[in-house]
């Protein structure tokens, strides 16, 4: 079924969740036990994220940064597959513009068409760590909405090859990421929302946000975005905090602010499980007030982990 249409059809809030695929090497029973531990709480659809090789740095005496290796996430198709397949769950696999060029992407497609699978979200990938910049491959697509106008072409039988018989078309409902404190690389809010009502006209159902930690953001954006003419479903992405490390990472990675009442709290607690039992319940307080303001549903991102995703959703759903 239509991410859409679930939405659509459902009075309440929903709950769904974020996986990545295994590290290569690693095994997919990790991802099946998430899930395992997920499930009794309803997952709506659960999204697959898909990588491009990752190089990961160390950073020498004279702060320059080297890099020292590569880690690859390969599977996503393979494994929404196995999941829709497995537990009757709809699956989001997510296709990025980088790394890709078009034929490669509509290969990719196709495969996940004849999967069974009608949902996809489209996201342009990370820029370059160093560089700071979004380099596409050659053929490839730069921002999010070539890939949007890609899917949506195909759903209406537009091939990039020239095709003998008459074409079938695809039936994807395509989601797209926005971003409550703006994306990293836009100038300003109203650029970034100005973009974001591109990607929904040109065939984006829906909407997912980045990660946020205070609802003021989440509440700012949907009322910045009704004002530009965005009508769609604007679903919130929530990300426990779980160690002390995220207090800097999160923020450096993904560009959004903890506010200070949290980091003091986090600063305060002695051991991990203190600060994953501190973000479960920062987490929960959210959700409760993204529910009460009745949001289409809670998207998480377990970033491998489940326990603590599980501890909020026995509270919330
Ligand atoms: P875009 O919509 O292309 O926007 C990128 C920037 O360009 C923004 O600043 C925007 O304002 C600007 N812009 C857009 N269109 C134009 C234009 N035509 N001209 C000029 N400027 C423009 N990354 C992965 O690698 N894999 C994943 O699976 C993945 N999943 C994600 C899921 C969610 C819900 C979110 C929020 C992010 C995800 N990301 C993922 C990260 C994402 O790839 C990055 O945030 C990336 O930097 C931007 O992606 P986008 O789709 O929002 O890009």
């Amino acid at each position: 079924m239509k991410v859409i249409d679930i939405l659509n059809n459902s009075k309440k809030t929903l709950f769904s969740f974020e996986l990545l695929p295994p590290l290569k090497g690693h095994n997919i029973e990790t991802i099946f036990s998430t899930i395992d531990k997920l499930k009794p709480y309803n997952p709506a659809y659960i999204n697959i994220t898909y990588h491009r090789e990752e190089v990961v740095y160390t950073t020498n005496s004279n702060g320059v940064k080297i890099p020292v290796k590569l880690r690859r996430r390969p599977g996503t198709v393979g494994l929404s597959a196995a999941i829709q397949q497995k537990y009757g769950i709809d699956v989001v696999p997510h296709i990025i513009c980088g790394g890709f060029d078009a034929h490669e992407t509509e290969d990719a497609l196709i495969d996940l068409d004849f999967l069974g699978i009608n949902n996809i979200l489209a996201v342009r990938g990370d820029a370059d760590k160093i560089t700071g910049r979004f380099e596409a491959k050659p053929g490839g697509h730069s921002y999010a909405i070539d890939l949007v106008k890609q899917v949506a072409n195909l759903n209406k039988g537009i091939y990039l090859e020239k095709l003998m018989e008459e074409p079938k078309p695809t039936n994807f409902c395509i989601g797209v990421a926005g971003y409550p404190e703006k994306h990293p690389e836009s100038p300003n809010c109203d650029s970034d929302i100005h973009y974001l009502k591109k990607k929904v006209e040109a065939g984006a159902s829906y909407i997912v946000t980045q990660m946020f930690f205070d609802n003021r953001h989440y509440f700012r954006f949907v009322k910045r975005c009704r004002e530009a003419g965005i009508k769609v479903p604007i679903i919130p992405g929530l990300k426990p905090i779980s160690v002390k490390h995220h207090l800097n990472i999160l923020p450096k990675v993904f560009d959004v602010h903890i506010p200070q009442e949290l980091v003091l709290e986090v600063e305060k607690c002695k051991t991990n499980a203190e600060v994953t039992q501190l973000g479960v319940e920062w987490a929960i307080a959210q959700s409760k007030e993204l529910v009460k303001a009745n949001v289409p549903a809670l998207h998480f991102y377990t970033m491998g982990k489940a326990d603590n995703i599980a501890q909020i959703a026995k509270n919330v759903f």
